[in-house]
């Protein structure tokens, strides 16, 4: 038994050191993959109850050299924990800023609303408000069209900062939605008082959707509280006919989901904006 016990020890630590190994091995990747700009942002639609095309939320994409396309869970983790979220970020906002400007240029695309994910390094930072905005202004994007995801968790890391760069943002123009809603602990209390415009439904509540008693519940509680509070309210994961015709009862705004649309790339994207 006790060389039972060593041999698990040693199992364990090879995988540790396996584990840090990759870990090692993906920071350095990432590193370079930001300096060479191999992301790209993929585009996935969001449309109104008419079923109008209203914008798009812009999910990263790492198009590594030799693993091919990489979604976030492959990366974001680290990313985030080696702080390497913020340079990444920071190209992320840039290059939807650029897409926001460029959109501005069509008639049949000039209302599009482009939905952001900021990460809470990101938004931890002393510059965030000046930096986002300096990408507006960078490519004359209108601050109106930007909308900026945030978490519970990215608000009660620190509320007060919170409150403050989200009001410069706000005064500014910028719209904020307000991510994974119902996900994390959130004190009501303060998310009433935060200037948001937007709450968005979580895919795991839209999921269970119309069969799911407490799911049906969930989702019917975030829409009326949204009403109440005179905020937009948009559902996540839509992925067949029956929880859209739910949302849409019982007066959902907005909706996104492989049922309406996939994340995209832009190329893509503009021709789902020329059917609609
Ligand atoms: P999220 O913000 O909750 O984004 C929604 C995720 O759900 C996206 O995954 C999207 O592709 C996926 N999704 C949308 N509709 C459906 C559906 O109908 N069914 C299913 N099964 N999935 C659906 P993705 O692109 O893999 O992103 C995962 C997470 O990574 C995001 O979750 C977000 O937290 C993070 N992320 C993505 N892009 C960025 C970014 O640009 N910056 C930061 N900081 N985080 C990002
Ligand atoms: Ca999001
Ligand atoms: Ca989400
Ligand atoms: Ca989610």
């Amino acid at each position: 038994a006790k060389e039972d016990g060593r041999n698990a020890l040693r199992f364990f630590e090879v995988a540790m050191q396996t584990e840090l190994t990759l870990r090692t091995i993906l920071e350095t990747e990432l590193r370079i993959g930001i300096e060479k700009c191999e992301f790209v942002l993929f585009y996935q639609p969001q449309f109104n109850r008419e079923n109008q095309l209203i914008g798009a939320e812009a999910l990263v994409r790492w198009q590594h050299p030799t693993r091919g396309l990489l979604a976030p869970a492959d990366f974001i983790k680290v990313a985030e924990e080696t702080g390497l979220i913020v340079p990444l970020g920071q190209w992320i906002l840039k290059s939807a800023c650029k897409q926001l400007a460029l959109w501005q240029e069509g008639l049949e695309s000039n209302h599009l609303v482009l939905a952001v994910n900021v990460s809470a390094r990101q938004f931890a930072q002393k510059d965030f408000v000046e930096t986002t905005l300096k990408a507006l202004e960078l490519v004359k994007a209108p601050p109106e069209k930007l909308k900026l995801e945030i978490t519970e968790s990215i608000v009660l890391d620190d509320i007060s900062d919170a409150f403050m760069k989200m009001g410069s943002l706000k005064n500014a123009g910028i719209t904020f939605s307000l991510d994974d809603f119902g996900t994390g602990s959130s004190s009501l209390s303060y998310l009433t008082r935060l200037p948001l415009d937007q709450l968005k439904i979580d895919k795991s509540f839209v999921d269970g959707l119309p069969e799911r008693k407490q799911d049906a519940l969930v989702a019917q509680t975030i829409i009326n509280m949204a009403k109440g509070l005179d905020l937009h309210v948009v559902a996540e994961g839509v992925e067949n006919t029956e929880q859209l015709t739910f949302l849409i009862h019982h007066g959902c705004d907005a909706f996104q989901g492989y049922h309406l649309g996939r994340p995209m790339p832009i190329a893509l994207f503009t021709t789902v904006l020329s059917v609609y």
